[in-house]
């Protein structure tokens, strides 16, 4: 594809976000910051707290009570768990990432707190949830149900899965009747699950039974709270419960779209990249058994019309690859074949060209901010390879 048609592709499927999505494609909004890779799978992830981007342009949240942390590795592990999918079965979640650090917005709090009431903050608010209810109203439409896993990264001392379905540690420990009753069901974050799941569980037994997601995250060897094995968090232990994304997007205020916050540690999950692929192909593997069972009854969701990447299609070999990235410093480029390197920003405006011959070398270009940035190959036989760049100084 020509670069042009590329960035007028993706400007307007930015722009229009009425538009049709197509699955494979991926889509930013308008200022860059909010990223949605469309998917065809009842299954869509969300990396809120995973982005790099300090854009001096926008200012820190600073109102009362905004935390700032980012979620390390996590819009890396969002990413990982689409490429399994996409390796096994030719098929992909839905994958919403904000690459924005969560100094500068935080899209798992409600607008006031999540933007301090910045108006760039608010854009890209905004577009993180569109994107998301996008993703919602396909899934819905394709598969009438479907389930919301929202990733993030937590630093408690206790090395375990952190399973958020809107209900506290007191909740979960506040016995089976009252877990089962209409009034806590209401407020759950898998309320359409309980109503509607094939086998007829109830709360209780979909949180922490023998085949809840914890329990089975916990036998493949991330131990996991809520499960049958730590049906609660002890008082006094520290518990993410779930936040603003899985109360709006879940099934509490109606919709048939699940919803779980999923909060991993850093040890064996999320630290490295071999650490986070045997994480995300477990949970592939959970998540399939998982929705066949209490969802579908069989994996003919998985007969997806394989995806194709407007940019992989066109390239699917590799011209080269870039390490790290996103990055904070110059990448390294491994080149296969010599060719001439071009860099565009998000405009489509080429800021470097220059030839590179193959072998490891450093990218020969530093932009003066961070973003996220298009790196071209061309090679003289006119074959061409794209791949994007996050860069955050
Ligand atoms: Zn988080």
């Amino acid at each position: 594809m020509h670069l042009l048609l590329l960035f007028t592709f993706l400007l307007i499927g930015s722009a229009s976000l009425a538009q049709p999505f197509v699955p494979g494609q991926t889509y930013f909004s308008a200022d860059g910051y909010i990223e949605y890779r469309c998917g065809n799978l009842p299954l869509i992830l969300t990396a809120p707290h995973g982005g790099y981007l300090e854009p001096a342009t926008l200012p820190d949240r600073s109102c009362p009570d905004a935390v700032t942390i980012r979620d390390g590795f996590t819009q890396e592990l969002g990413r990982v768990i689409d490429s399994v999918f996409n390796e096994y079965h030719g098929c992909s979640p839905h994958l919403i990432i904000n690459h924005l650090h969560r100094k500068k917005l935080d899209p798992n709090r409600e607008q006031g707190i999540a933007t301090c009431d910045s108006p760039q903050a608010v854009a890209a608010w905004e577009a993180f949830h569109r994107f998301t209810d996008s993703a919602k109203a396909l899934v819905t439409r394709d598969f009438g149900k479907g389930l919301l896993l929202d990733l993030h990264g937590h630093a408690h001392t206790i090395q375990r899965l952190e399973l958020g379905y809107q209900l506290t540690g007191d909740h979960l420990r506040s016995g089976d009747s009252a877990i089962n009753s209409a009034f806590r069901v209401q407020r759950s974050g898998i309320r359409s699950l309980v109503a509607i799941n094939r086998n007829g569980l109830n709360h209780v037994e979909l949180l922490r039974g023998e085949n809840a997601l914890g329990t089975w995250l916990q036998r493949a060897g991330y131990a996991s709270v809520p499960s049958q094995q730590i049906p609660f968090p002890l008082a006094g232990e520290p518990f993410f419960s779930g936040a603003y994304i899985t109360e709006r997007h879940g099934s509490m205020p109606g919709g048939s779209i699940d919803a779980i916050q999923m909060e991993h540690q850093m040890t064996g999950v999320r630290e490295t990249a071999a650490t986070r692929r045997v994480y995300a192909d477990t949970l592939r593997r959970v998540i399939i058994d998982y929705l066949q069972l209490h969802s579908f009854g069989d994996t003919g969701f998985l007969n997806c019309q394989p995806v194709s990447s407007g940019i992989q299609k066109q390239n699917s070999h590799q011209l080269f690859s870039l390490y790290p990235n996103p990055s904070a410093l110059l990448p390294q480029i491994e080149v296969q074949t010599a060719g001439e390197l071009k860099v565009y920003d998000f405009q489509g405006r080429c800021l470097f060209s220059g030839m590179l011959e193959s072998g490891i070398q450093s990218l020969p270009f530093l932009p003066k901010s961070g973003g996220i940035y298009l790196i071209s190959m061309t090679t003289s036989s006119g074959y061409g390879f794209y791949t994007r760049w996050v860069y955050y100084p």
